[in-house]
Formats: structure tokens, C-alpha cells, sequence
């Protein structure tokens, strides 16, 4: 038996006025462990829930491209060995639900046009997604949960950077770089994708609490692994139920267990 737990985050760069948003995420994903759900329950529930909340700017309210586009990235990563991940997606508010049904498919990415076409085939229905109300900035949520089996699961959902092109893909939905799920720690990155995919970092961090490093240790030695000015963070659940954020830049998070 493992001690149920969750962490979440709303974002590198959101300040306090979008904690609540997070604190309501994490406690409606913990409510679903505490009845007895499974970890996968927990961490897409509370992302399905940022994900309709506007401020936090995935799914609903996610950044707008070049050419006035939405497209959105989201990714789930489990410790029994499995990743769903979707990528450019459109016309869909919540794109962890698409990812959710490709975690046990042959496949494990899908982007734009066939990604959306999947959705199709799953009755995900077609919705006008606006995009974020904010003129700038960036946005991923994420949740990491464990239940008491001790299944782990990280899921991340990203409207990406403001203003980037169609068909960018940040580290979101990019396995090591912008989530992992090692055997016992789960990890979850938010911040400049470009950046962070260059530095495989969620991965990394996994690697070292695997190998003993401490949790929050890791995290900072993954934060310096980024010049300062480069907006980055990361929240991680370790070997015991340990939910921590740390970011180099404002980030709300929360975690319970
Ligand atoms: N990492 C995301 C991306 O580059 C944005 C963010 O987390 O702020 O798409």
C-alpha cells in the first residue's frame, strides 16, 4: 500500500491571483483519491479542471499563434509504462481527454489534423476554443498523482509560448523533456519549451531521486541547468508522496497528501 498524494502547478510565471485555481485543481484531484480513484482519475481530473479555467490559459484559455490560431499540447505519462500525447491540436478544450485515450493505443503521439480526427472517432465534440484573454506570456498546467496501488501518473496540458507559430511543438507533450514517470517519481516541467526540450530535464531530475539524490535537491539542480533569465519550473511527486514545486520565476502550485 503507498500514501495516495498529488502535486500541482498553473504555470511558470502566473503569480498569486491564479493560486486558488491551482489549490481548487489539487483538491478536487485529491477527493478523487481520497473515494478511491486511481491516480489517473486524480491527475486528469484536476487538469481537466485548469484547463476549463480560463487564467490558467490551457485547454480553454490557451495562447494564441502567429496566425491567430489555438493549438494545444497535452501529454500523460504513467510509471506502468505507458504515454499518450497529443500535439497542434485544435477546436478541442480539453486536450488531456484525447491524450488519456491514446495511453493504451499502439500509437502514442498524435498531431493536429489526425489528432483531432481521433477525437472525432472518440465523440470528443468540436468546440470553439477562444484562447487566452492575456496578451502575452506562457502557460502549461500540470498534475502528478499516485494512488495507493501506487500507480504514478504526470499529466501536463499548454497553450505554448504567446505568438509562436503554427506547428510548434514546445516540451509539453515531449517525452524527458517536459514530463517523465520514472518507477517511484514523477516529474512535470512548465517554462520556455524550446529551452527545455534542449535540456531533457524531467528525466534528468528523475534519474538523480532514483539514484538517492534529494527531491528538492534535484529540482534546483534542474533549475540551474537554465541561464536566469529563461522562465522555467517544474513540480515532482517522490518516492514518498512528496509533492514539491520549485521554479526560477513565480509559479503557483500545491500539493496534498
Ligand atoms: N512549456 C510550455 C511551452 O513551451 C509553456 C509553458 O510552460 O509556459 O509550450
Amino acid at each position: 500500500m503507498f500514501d495516495p498524494a498529488i502535486v500541482c502547478h498553473g504555470g511558470a510565471g502566473h503569480g498569486a491571483k491564479d493560486q486558488p485555481g491551482v489549490d481548487e485543481a489539487t483538491s478536487f484531484g485529491w477527493a478523487k483519491l481520497k473515494q478511491g480513484g486511481s491516480a489517473l482519475e486524480a491527475a486528469i481530473a484536476a487538469v481537466v479542471m485548469m484547463e476549463n479555467d480560463p487564467s490558467l490559459n490551457a485547454g480553454t484559455g490557451g495562447r494564441i499563434r502567429s496566425d491567430g490560431s489555438v493549438q494545444l499540447d497535452a501529454a500523460i505519462m504513467t510509471n506502468d509504462g505507458r504515454f499518450g500525447a497529443v500535439t497542434c491540436i485544435e477546436q478541442t478544450k480539453n486536450p488531456i481527454l484525447v491524450a488519456e485515450k491514446i495511453l493504451d493505443k499502439k500509437i502514442n503521439m498524435l498531431a493536429g489534423r489526425g489528432a483531432r480526427e481521433f477525437a472525432d472517432t472518440l465523440d470528443i465534440p468540436r468546440d470553439e476554443v477562444e484562447g487566452s484573454i492575456n496578451p502575452s506570456g506562457n502557460d502549461t498546467v500540470g498534475a502528478i498523482a499516485r494512488d495507493s496501488s501506487g500507480l504514478i501518473v504526470v499529466a501536463s496540458s499548454t497553450g505554448g509560448c504567446t505568438g509562436r507559430p503554427p506547428g510548434r511543438i514546445g516540451d509539453t507533450p515531449l517525452i524527458g523533456a517536459g514530463l517523465w514517470c520514472g518507477e517511484f517519481v514523477g516529474v512535470s516541467a512548465t517554462g520556455i519549451g524550446e529551452e527545455i526540450t534542449l535540456k531533457m530535464p524531467c528525466v534528468r531530475i528523475s534519474d538523480r531521486v532514483s539514484t538517492g539524490n534529494d527531491i528538492a535537491a534535484s529540482l534546483n539542480w534542474g533549475i540551474n541547468q537554465f541561464n536566469s533569465d529563461i522562465e522555467v519550473g517544474f513540480i515532482a511527486l517522490g518516492p514518498q508522496g512528496e509533492g514539491i514545486g520549485v521554479a526560477n520565476t513565480k509559479m503557483p502550485w500545491s500539493s496534498e497528501s
